[in-house]
């Protein structure tokens, strides 16, 4: 009866398309909120059961449910991707077990002999897949500022078939212009993949601006709680979709039932916690330009930040993100042995706050000189701005850094 229940909804549960047209016209905070189901369609359980079967009894050779092996297919996971798809107005996602399971995912779209570009200021972990698994593919890469569209022109190959653009980029707060970029792309026939987990769909939504896979590390603001290790690859093409689906069936990286449950919790509150980190980073990033031991602040919501007109074309907010330099390591040292409220921690996005040190966490596979010409110095902090009161971060910082 239950798979027969399965069978009567499947126009709701595998018809990707039923369940977006039905939630087309709400808005985005709804849309987290409630999800794509939203519920389960056999009990009506509100909370999206996990799943934790490996495999599924088959009605009969013809007749089917159609889930057969967890690896495949998993109806928790199944409801996780189909809220990033309605989100990012893609075609279909890809749930991974982390955001590097997605970059590397994508990443096999290339083949030997064909050539990528690269944000310049990527995070780390994507400069080592470009330097461990692509060199070793035969795929060339060349890492480029998608700030300035000539420097992306001119290091254009023939045989460059992807774009990969970090935007906001992980420190140095960069800006690419995403419709800029595609439309020159799409004329010579390239791909355009964009790290969104900065911003995620709630404030920028890459497909729409022309992109054509987008990807996350959905550990940062998607799961939200630094609870979860996990990835997603959005796409906006069934050919993309059929393509991924293989590498998923043949890699194995999908995202566990109890993780994608996890993730599918966390995105109900995407809403209000990126406008609360919005809110917190704004009057953090001011405070810290107004310090007199704060040497430059790095922050898209500066109305001086360099691309601050393309944010305010392509963004519906500017994050919680915000780089800073205080120009003396001593300071440094010092800063992050005070720093008491905000933990000393890698990662980002969640709902605690956590100061980095780019240069010996998050960026050690980046060279030293590579580093310094891009402004990622040793007396460089990456700060996650959580939702915790503003004022109580503030106060933390200004004993820290007195
Ligand atoms: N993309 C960005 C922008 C990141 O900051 C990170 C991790 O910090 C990743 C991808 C990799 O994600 P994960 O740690 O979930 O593998």
């Amino acid at each position: 009866e239950i798979a027969q229940c399965l069978v009567g909804s499947e126009m709701c549960i595998r018809d990707s398309y039923t369940v977006y047209d039905k939630k087309e016209n709400l808005h985005d905070e709804t849309k987290v909120a409630r999800g794509a189901l939203g519920h389960d369609p056999v009990t009506g359980a509100i909370s999206f059961p996990i799943f934790q079967a490996t495999t599924y009894r088959h009605i009969g050779i013809i007749e089917n449910t159609n889930y057969n092996y967890s690896r495949i297919i998993n109806p928790t996971r199944e409801e996780f991707e189909r809220t990033m798809a309605m989100l990012d107005h893609g075609y279909r996602a890809f749930a991974v077990s982390s955001g590097m399971a997605a970059t590397s995912l994508v990443l096999t779209m290339l083949k030997p002999k064909e050539h990528i570009l690269v944000s310049d200021d990527v995070y780390g972990g994507t400069v080592r897949a470009c330097d461990e698994v692509l060199k070793y593919n035969e795929v060339e890469y060349t890492q480029v500022d998608f700030t300035d569209l000539e420097e992306v022109k001119k290091n254009t190959k023939p045989n460059t078939k992807m774009m990969f653009i970090e935007t906001p980029t992980n420190p140095m707060m960069k800006v690419a212009d995403i419709a800029e970029i595609c439309k020159y792309a799409h004329s010579k026939g390239i791909t355009v993949v964009v790290d969104n987990t900065f911003l995620t769909s709630y404030f920028q939504k890459p497909l729409d601006l022309g992109a054509d896979i987008v990807v996350y590390s959905a550990t940062k603001y998607i799961a939200g709680h630094n609870d979860v290790l996990a990835g997603v690859v959005v796409v906006k093409t069934k050919e993309q979709a059929d393509y991924l689906n293989l590498q998923m069936a043949i890699y194995g990286a999908c995202l566990s039932p109890m993780d994608s449950w996890l993730a599918l919790r966390g995105l109900k509150t995407l809403a209000v916690r990126m406008d609360r980190h919005n809110e917190n980073a704004k009057k953090i990033a001011e405070f810290l330009r107004n310090h007199p031991k704060v040497k430059k602040v790095y922050y898209v919501g500066f109305e001086d930040h360099p691309q601050y007109d393309i944010t305010l074309k392509q963004s519906k907010g500017f994050g919680g993100m915000i780089s800073f330099d205080l120009g003396d390591i001593k300071t440094v040292n010092k800063f992050l042995e005070k720093i008491n409220l905000i933990l000393f921690a890698e990662s980002l996005g969640g709902v605690e706050s956590l100061v980095t040190h780019p240069a010996t966490r998050t960026h050690t596979e980046v060279s030293k000189e590579a580093r310094e010409k891009l402004g990622i110095t040793d007396t460089l902090l990456r700060l996650s701005v959580g939702i915790e009161n503003v004022d109580d971060l503030i106060d933390d910082i200004k004993q820290a850094l007195e």
